[in-house]
């Protein structure tokens, strides 16, 4: 699933593709899990639409949009399409002789000839539109300061790692990016949020700050089939140091890493490093 360096490297490139492109047409297919609002909402919204930028709020992408309005007034008309990539999605620019991939949910003609495709296999993504401005439930991990993120676990009774998870303290953070920070913090998975003391969620906010910029830079991680607006591949499972390397030795003590279940989901860690 794309956690937040891989939406964040999904949205970048996709700002420097197609801002100031502007919407001619939209199709969408038949299915109805991947629209969370209605088929007319979604059309009348985009089409005659401008791009005016794309960021990524949580992990979400936002595609602000931009339309000069019909009524006689000076306010330019706002509205954002929002994209959820769920577990398998992509949106991928691409030249509209490329063969259609199977699993296309929606296709964005744009005015430049290039096409804007939403393809989601498994079908957990979501399209959706809003005219007023969208917020994701919890803080925003890198605009967040050491303090207030410090704040969210203070009385927390479940283990960090879920805490970490819980999209509605925290946006964007998944499994790699909580298990990564985990491990450079020296922290385990299973301790009680509430029970870390003020140094360790010192270390927890700058290994995480540190984690997710390192694989901002990288381009994400590729694990699945995760890839960016271009179809490129990110760089950064070949620098994940705990998840996914279950039974191979830490890089730093040598110590096999360890794979446990909480509240359903995995978590890696080192026995000797993190305490
Ligand atoms: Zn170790």
């Amino acid at each position: 699933m794309p956690e937040l360096p891989e939406v964040e490297t999904i949205a970048r490139g996709l700002a420097r593709n197609v801002t100031g492109d502007v919407i001619e047409s939209v199709w969408l297919g038949s299915k109805p899990e991947p629209l969370k609002s209605t088929p007319a909402e979604i059309v009348r919204t985009l089409e005659h639409a401008r791009i005016s930028g794309v960021r990524r709020v949580g992990k979400h992408i936002v595609v602000d949009l931009s339309r000069k309005s019909r009524v006689a007034s000076r306010q330019k008309n706002q509205a954002q399409w929002i994209v959820h990539l769920g577990m398998t999605g992509r949106l991928l620019v691409a030249k509209p002789e490329h063969e259609l991939p199977k699993h296309t949910h929606a296709v964005v003609r744009l005015r430049s000839g290039r096409e804007l495709r939403f393809v989601d296999p498994r079908r957990f993504g979501r399209l959706a539109v809003a005219q007023q401005s969208f917020h994701a439930p919890g803080a925003e991990p890198l605009d967040l300061g050491a303090e207030l993120f410090g704040g969210l676990f203070r009385k927390r009774k479940t283990p960090i790692k879920s805490a970490l998870l819980n999209q509605k303290l925290l946006s964007g953070v998944g499994n790699i990016y909580a298990d990564e920070s985990l491990f450079r913090a020296g922290i385990r998975p299973r301790r009680r949020a509430a029970s870390l003391t003020r140094a360790e969620l010192q270390r927890l906010y700058g290994a995480l700050q540190e984690v997710l910029n390192e694989a901002i830079a990288a381009g994400g991680s590729s694990v699945s089939d995760y890839v960016d607006s271009n179809g490129d591949a990110g760089f950064f499972q070949f620098q994940h140091r705990v998840y996914g390397r279950e039974g191979e030795p830490c890089q730093v003590c040598g110590t096999p890493i360890k794979r446990i279940v909480i509240a359903g989901r995995s978590a890696h860690y080192c026995p000797k490093c993190q305490r």
